[in-house]
């Protein structure tokens, strides 16, 4: 602390929680045979599978990469149309473009933040093959009503739950509610390999495509080849990538798995700290849960509605990073974006969504912050009211 009482150090909004086990397995692994490629990886992908309740998990070499092999499981191509949030990181639209698709963007529930299913039905042409849906935050996306569209119009659902792991949706864990789910593993997030993503699916002819896609292509499945000219034969049917994960990734995964429940039970703790303690803020919106929904907190986002403060978004965010508070802001709506201005999209697009970008702060949030952390933030936001 300094003489004004403000922070030395930057108090960041999301960081890794890593202990000695984790270290641990890291380590065995390199003492071992295999640092790729090896039996870590399906491990990791069972563990996940299982807990989320899914028969199976790929692992990938990040969640980008990820979202890129639902889309090309999802069969995703030039002339699609893929319906999507604007309230999200790049990567949720970028993937449909990967694959020459074209995102469409349905504006969010002004409440929740997420996609609102109203206006996903708005949006469906007859070229619409698929709708991804990101868990904002960590609260679920309203998938019951969003798998009755996409069976209704036979629509592939792919959920972003970079955000929602551990999540529930009326009593069932996020991972099976969509045909293909994505889980990242950045430093951020409620787990951490370094880099690294998953897609969980019951659907086996999705979870065959998606291990082919993550390692260029190929196999050698006896059950896949159209030939086979002896016991060294593989055989590429498509183009794929090398966008695995290592087994070096996948065992602190694994270790980092024991810890998830733990993790989330302190964010949820952090989380009542900030709403008991910032209530009665006029002007100041603390985020609101749908009544099925069970968010996991990846992210505690607040909103200074311009006409209750003394000073604009911009200077509040400016101040509180002066009092050494890693705030940010979650999300420039994407189309917003100069590359997507250049393919055509506008402002205006999603009224809702770009309203509540002009408001909205992300304060620190993240299993390893001490009560004492966030009642600095609350100080500091009082300050400042
Ligand atoms: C983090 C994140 C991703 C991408 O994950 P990476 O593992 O960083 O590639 C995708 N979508 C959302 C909403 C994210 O927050």
């Amino acid at each position: 602390m300094s003489e004004h009482g403000k922070r030395d150090t930057l108090l960041p909004y999301g960081k890794q929680w890593l202990d000695e086990a984790d270290i641990e397995a890291v380590v065995q692994v390199l003492k071992g045979d295999f640092i790729t490629q090896g039996p870590a990886i399906e491990m990791f992908e069972q563990k996940v599978a299982d807990y989320v309740g899914t028969c199976y998990g790929v692992a990938f070499s990040n969640g980008t990469a990820a979202l890129h092999g639902a889309c090309f499981a999802a069969g995703i191509e030039a002339g699609d149309e893929v319906i999507t949030t604007p309230l999200t990181f790049l990567a949720s639209s970028n993937c449909v473009l990967y694959q020459g698709g074209t995102p469409v963007f349905a504006d969010i529930d002004p409440v929740t933040y997420n996609i609102d299913p109203k206006q996903i039905e708005e949006k469906l042409t007859p070229q619409t093959t698929a709708i991804i849906a990101v868990d904002f935050s960590g609260q679920p996306a309203e998938m019951d009503r969003i798998q009755a569209i996409a069976r209704q119009h036979s629509l592939i659902t792919i959920e972003d739950a970079a955000h929602s792991l551990g999540a529930d949706y009326q009593g069932r864990k996020v991972g099976i509610w969509a045909d293909m789910t994505m889980f990242s593993f950045h430093p951020v997030k409620h787990i951490t390999t370094g880099e690294g993503g998953m897609i969980v699916t019951n659907d086996e002819a999705f979870y065959r495509k998606l291990l082919r896609f993550r390692s260029h292509g190929m196999t050698r499945d006896p059950q896949e080849l159209t030939r086979n000219e002896g016991p060294w034969y593989y055989e590429m049917q498509e183009l794929g990538y090398n966008y695995r994960m290592t087994d070096i990734q996948a065992a602190l995964g694994i270790s980092q798995m024991d810890k998830l429940d733990r993790f989330i039970a302190r964010r949820r703790e952090l989380v009542e700290i900030y709403n008991r303690e910032l209530a009665d803020i006029p002007g100041l919106v603390l985020p609101k849960q749908h009544a099925e929904a069970n968010s996991s907190w990846h992210l505690y986002v607040v909103r200074f509605l311009p006409e209750h403060f003394q000073y604009s978004r911009k200077e509040i965010f400016e101040q509180l990073r002066a009092w050494n508070i890693g705030v940010n802001v979650h999300y420039i709506p994407v189309y917003l974006q100069p590359y997507y201005e250049d393919l055509g999209y506008k402002k205006g697009l999603c009224p809702n969504a770009e309203k509540y970008y002009e408001s909205c702060i992300t304060l620190p949030l993240f299993p390893g912050m001490k009560d004492e952390d966030v009642l600095y933030v609350v100080r500091a936001i009082k300050e400042l009211a």
